[in-house]
């Protein structure tokens, strides 16, 4: 159905002309195979925690309690760190690079076999839609290992007239937003380089690590090479403070990445940093219009904005502004927002009650500050964590809205005349992470590439990932790149 907006004509959305309800598509529960309790994942073997003590993890949708998972303290760390140093030692530094490579390809074929009940998984523990970890988590997940596998047997390619060597055990701490992808960006490589690995999901969001971890025994891996427990801050500050790890690996906000910095400061441990963001979505006068509204609704809202790089940030040439608004409001009006699981939903649950409140303040922050607070008339389940998106409108670059992230469905809107103007403004953050632009000019698409301080810049496009391809952030969004070849450099020294 074609619907025309013409400029300065308010939309009136006339729900009946061109929308319909759609039959619910639910993706079969049944698949998904989870314990009643896990251990942690040591040495080859689920093990009973020292610490004696479990939590629990909900679907954040139902609030149902889908496991209880081993909290690991102190001792488990200090246990899993000595496993994994005793593997690295044994067997994993001494095994031949081509040997490695097939221990990788086999974990990215089990993934891949997996596939459907891992992103069933992964929807339930996480809130995510299926579309999302159906179509994008877990088959990027899989791409990585079998990425990382190639290059295990030709470093000497990557680092010419260099020789790579491991660095001994990596710890690595993941955040909630993409669990088994985040999982797979940090053990792939370090594997394929031949280090070993002690790795904490996010409390949150364990289970499909804990899959990964099942998925770790049945491809034989030898026992100690990937340690995975689960547990709270504390459990990652001591991972973070153990003598064993030559390399922290951390993806999460700036706020703990900063106490990280602080703590390794000093110490011999090389470091990787992915934090937080705060992207400039940049819409020029001679865009795609359509296109663009679409690529704005995918960068923020198709994820429920619990995306680093999400396009936060909405920076409208001035001249268009008003008809993208339109269209905008009136593309946000036909989102579903709901289950998870179901194939429909475009907007699913937010992780945790934490977040959501902390989502709701800076939405009633906007409206204190007064911010016009645009959200569309949409049913919202009244069970579980959920947020309609929303639009920030009239935002300028001192409202706190503008300066801090969100990391919910929450869209800032700014006007601007000139690229000087836009260019300044997106710059204008301490967050330099990703950015979009959407024009259907290619110099004016370099002049913003070249002038932003971001990890990535999307050009008509967004959110678009490949194993292949570097992905970190500047200033404070971290340091060290993860993908493609650059993302080998943190796992090796050379000499
Ligand atoms: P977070 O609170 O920083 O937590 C990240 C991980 O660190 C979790 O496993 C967490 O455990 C653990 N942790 C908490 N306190 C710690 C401490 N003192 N020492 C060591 N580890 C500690 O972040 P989050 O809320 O889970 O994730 C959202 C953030 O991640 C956002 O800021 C987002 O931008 C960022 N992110 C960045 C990227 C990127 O590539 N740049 C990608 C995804 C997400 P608990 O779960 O038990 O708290
Ligand atoms: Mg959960």
């Amino acid at each position: 159905m074609e619907i025309t907006v013409q400029q300065n004509t308010p939309v009136v959305l006339e729900k009946e002309k061109f929308l319909w309800d759609f039959a619910p598509a639910p993706e079969a529960k049944n698949i998904a195979k989870i314990e009643k309790k896990y251990g942690l994942f040591i040495g080859g073997k689920f093990v009973e925690p020292r610490s004696g003590k479990y939590f629990k993890t909900i679907n954040p949708s139902t609030l149902e309690e889908l496991s209880e998972v081993a909290k690991s303290e102190g001792k488990d760390v200090d246990y899993a760190m000595k496993a994994a140093h005793t593997a690295y030692e044994k067997y994993w530094k001494k095994m031949p690079a081509s040997e490695r490579g097939k221990y990788l390809f086999r974990i990215a074929r089990l993934i891949q076999e997996k596939s459907r009940e891992l992103a069933v998984i992964e929807s339930m523990d996480g809130g995510k839609p299926i579309r999302e970890s159906r179509d994008f988590d877990i088959p990027t997940a899989a791409a990585h290992f079998f990425y990382y596998a190639g290059w295990a047997d030709k470093l000497k390619y990557a680092f010419p007239g260099k020789q790579a060597k491991p660095l001994g055990v990596a710890a690595q701490i993941i955040p909630w937003n993409f669990p088994l992808l985040m999982a797979a960006w940090k053990i792939a490589p370090a594997l394929a380089c031949g280090n070993t690995v002690v790795l904490k999901p996010a409390e949150t969001t364990p289970l499909t690590a804990l899959k990964l971890a099942q998925i770790i025994q049945e491809a034989d891996l030898p026992a100690g090479v990937v340690n995975i427990i689960t547990g709270f801050g504390d459990c990652g500050a001591s991972m973070v403070n153990h003598p064993i790890p030559a390399k922290i690996a951390f993806t999460g906000s700036t706020e703990v990445g900063k106490i990280i910095q602080r703590a390794v400061a000093g110490t011999n441990k090389k470091l990787t940093l992915e934090l937080g963001g705060k992207a400039a979505h940049i819409i020029l006068d001679d865009a795609a219009v359509d296109q663009a509204v679409e690529g704005v609704v995918n960068g923020i809202f198709f994820n429920q904005g619990h995306v680093c790089c999400a396009g936060s940030r909405l920076f409208l040439q001035e001249n268009i502004a008003e008809e993208f608004l339109q269209k905008l409001k009136l593309r946000i009006q036909t989102l579903v927002i709901g289950d998870p699981l179901d194939k429909n939903t475009d907007i699913g649950a937010i992780n945790s009650k934490e977040q959501l409140g902390k989502i709701q303040g800076y939405i009633e922050l906007a409206h204190q500050e007064g911010l016009e607070v645009y959200q569309p008339d949409l049913p919202v389940p009244s069970k579980g964590f959920f947020c309609k998106p929303t639009l920030l409108i009239g935002a300028s670059q001192s409202n706190r809205v503008v300066q801090e992230e969100i990391f919910g469905p929450v869209l800032a809107v700014q006007t601007f005349r000139t690229l000087e103007e836009v260019i300044e403004k997106a710059n204008n953050t301490p967050y330099g992470l990703s950015a979009g632009v959407w024009t259907d000019k290619g110099a004016k698409i370099f002049q913003l590439t070249t002038s932003m301080k971001s990890g990535v810049v999307w050009a008509n496009t967004y959110n678009q990932f490949d194993p292949t391809s570097p992905f970190g952030g500047y200033k404070e969004s971290g340091f060290g790149r993860e993908g493609g070849i650059h993302g080998l450099l943190p796992y090796v020294s050379l000499s």
